[in-house]
């Protein structure tokens, strides 16, 4: 036997203490920028461990937060599971009804929210009887309190206790740390527990490069939201590595996430697609420095081509594109290319950066066809199934689910992918999105991606809508540039994907909407476009909306 102490995250924080004392922690906040460094959040961190005894909460607990990306929400990060208790992140902009499910479920004992969110918990907590039943305390990010409902209520400046140095416990590794509940694009949210191993693995996991690739000289903004899947493991990742950590703070637009990049020296950023678009449609109006930014890690959705290229062609920024989800801790598989291929011609390059890439060491995966494991061949495909240290063998009390997405110890995604003879994982789309026209599929994301790829069009989907003969067409969803758009734009559009599909892969309506509707954690929620066009009328369909019989 080797091995003397489990695997726990409170290394990776006495590690930085004491190896990285002075590197900084900035932060937007509530109250503007805030800078510390690894040995004054060390004691911070211990004071919030200590009020946490004070308050009474039992080690078992499961504490909730309601918050943005600052450094108060960092301290629990650390604080809350290394004394031995759950931190549990709740996204807040999720529907009332949503996140009264989670909290009761959960039955979070506290729950520390932000200032701006205050309104948005109160709303929650007393949309229906008995919410919230089990909270007995709730801790405002700040050092004062708003006027509210919620009771009894402190601010967290008040709420730290004066100690300074806390007795971190031995820990088990099987010890429930955290919590995440999937954002329900699929339903019902379902409830996935971190342990302190799986957090010390994901976090092992993505620090090499082959993972997310960090250092103790990168300056890293997490942009995915610490509410969302740990901020995919950065805050705890930054830390292992000694890094220097970004925090954009509540509600950052893209203004602020040019602006810290800027003025904060950002080597590495991460988030879902829109973010970047959103950056992107701002550099095209205003300037900001990008020099130190070296690459930006994009996942949670498919990462457009044209949007790998643009930020690697206008400002030398080298994005990697990655797939993960709640159940998998996040980060599973990442888009690196293998030696040699960094030669290839750009175009034979980006068409493997654009997949979901190579599953991270640690991992493995089967994709399962209708008659068992397909080849590698990036033809054939099926649904992604991955087991490893950091995924999940079940959800939180959710028998019927874990009867149906576990078999054997392997999770079963919902995503149908291709794998190609080098091994690299591309999705094709999620089992329910993908449309099915006269029995045979047609692949939504990449129709969408394509049609991305546009000068003319900001953002697009596409979903299936109900069709009498061929059971499902595909119809696409665009946001047109200002001033563009009706029928030149549209038979643009139709030109542009003929040239690499199918006639019967072709939309047959463009609809042109101000907006996509997006799910809480900013991806285009095709639920509400399925429901609301669901009797959408379609005329030009054409004769044969199915592939040839061979
Ligand atoms: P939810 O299931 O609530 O959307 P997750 O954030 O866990 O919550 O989403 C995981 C799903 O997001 C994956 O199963 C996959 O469908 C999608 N996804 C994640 N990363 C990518 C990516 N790089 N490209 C395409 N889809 C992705």
């Amino acid at each position: 036997m080797v091995g003397t102490t489990d695997q726990t995250l409170r290394p990776f924080l006495w590690r930085a203490a004491k190896l990285y004392p002075d590197r900084e922690i900035v932060s937007r906040t509530h109250e503007g920028l805030s800078r510390t460094t690894y040995a004054a959040y060390d004691r911070r961190v211990a004071r919030l461990a200590n009020a946490l005894d004070d308050a009474g909460v039992s080690r078992d607990a499961r504490v909730g937060t309601f918050c943005w990306n600052h450094t108060r929400h960092f301290e629990t990060y650390f604080g809350v599971p290394c004394r031995g208790s759950q931190l549990h992140t709740i996204n807040p902009l999720l529907p009332d009804h949503h996140v009264q499910y989670i909290v009761e479920n959960a039955a979070d004992e506290l729950l520390f929210v932000d200032p701006s969110l205050v309104e948005s918990l109160e709303s929650a907590a007393t949309d229906a009887d008995g919410a919230f039943d089990a909270v007995e305390q709730f801790v405002v990010m700040g050092s004062d309190v708003p006027e509210t409902s919620l009771d009894p209520v402190t601010d967290y400046e008040s709420f730290l206790a004066d100690d300074e140095t806390y007795d971190w416990p031995d820990l088990d590794e099987e010890r429930p740390a955290g919590m995440c509940y999937t954002s329900g694009t699929t339903g019902k949210p379902k409830g996935v527990e971190y342990s302190q191993q799986t957090m010390w693995a994901h976090t092992m996991g993505i620090l090499p490069e082959a993972g997310l690739d960090l250092r103790a000289s990168d300056v890293v903004m997490p942009v995915v939201p610490m509410f969302h899947v740990m901020a995919w493991g950065l805050p705890h990742a930054v830390t292992a590595a000694g890094g220097k950590h970004v925090y954009p703070g509540p509600a950052p637009d893209p203004a602020d996430i040019a602006r810290l990049i800027e003025d904060e020296r950002v080597t590495f950023t991460a988030g879902v697609p829109t973010v970047w678009l959103g950056l992107l449609d701002y550099l095209e109006e205003n300037d900001a420095d990008l020099s130190s930014l070296e690459r930006i890690a994009i996942g949670g959705a498919a990462a457009p081509e044209s949007l790998i290229r643009e930020y690697e062609e206008s400002y030398d920024v080298q994005v990697l594109h990655a797939w993960g989800m709640t159940e998998t801790s996040p980060v599973a598989a990442a888009a690196h290319l293998k030696p040699g291929m960094e030669s290839w011609p750009a175009e034979k390059r980006d068409r493997k950066r654009v997949k979901q890439g190579l599953v991270l060491p640690g991992l493995e995966f089967k994709v399962m066809g209708e008659e068992g494991e397909i080849p590698w061949n990036g033809e054939d495909f099926g649904e992604l199934w991955i087991r490893g240290p950091w995924v999940t063998t079940e959800y939180f009390g959710r028998p019927e689910a874990n009867e149906t997405d576990f078999v054997d110890g392997w999770l079963k995604t919902g995503d149908v992918v291709t794998v190609d003879p080098e091994g690299y994982i591309q999705i094709v789309d999620r089992a329910k999105d993908v449309i099915k026209s006269g029995g045979e599929w047609i692949s939504s994301q990449e129709l969408e991606n394509a049609i991305m790829a546009h000068d003319d069009v900001t953002e697009a989907t596409v979903i299936g809508v109900p069709h009498e003969k061929w059971q499902e067409r595909p119809v696409a969803f665009v946001v047109a540039r200002e001033g563009v758009g009706g029928g030149p734009l549209m038979a643009d559009i139709r030109d542009l994907l003929a040239e690499d599909y199918p006639e019967w892969w072709l939309p047959d309506d463009v609809v042109y909407v101000e907006s996509i509707p997006k799910t809480a954690t900013g991806k285009f929620d095709k639920k509400v476009l399925r429901d609301e066009y669901a009797d959408h009328e379609i005329d030009d369909v054409p004769e044969e909306a199915a592939p040839e019989e061979e």
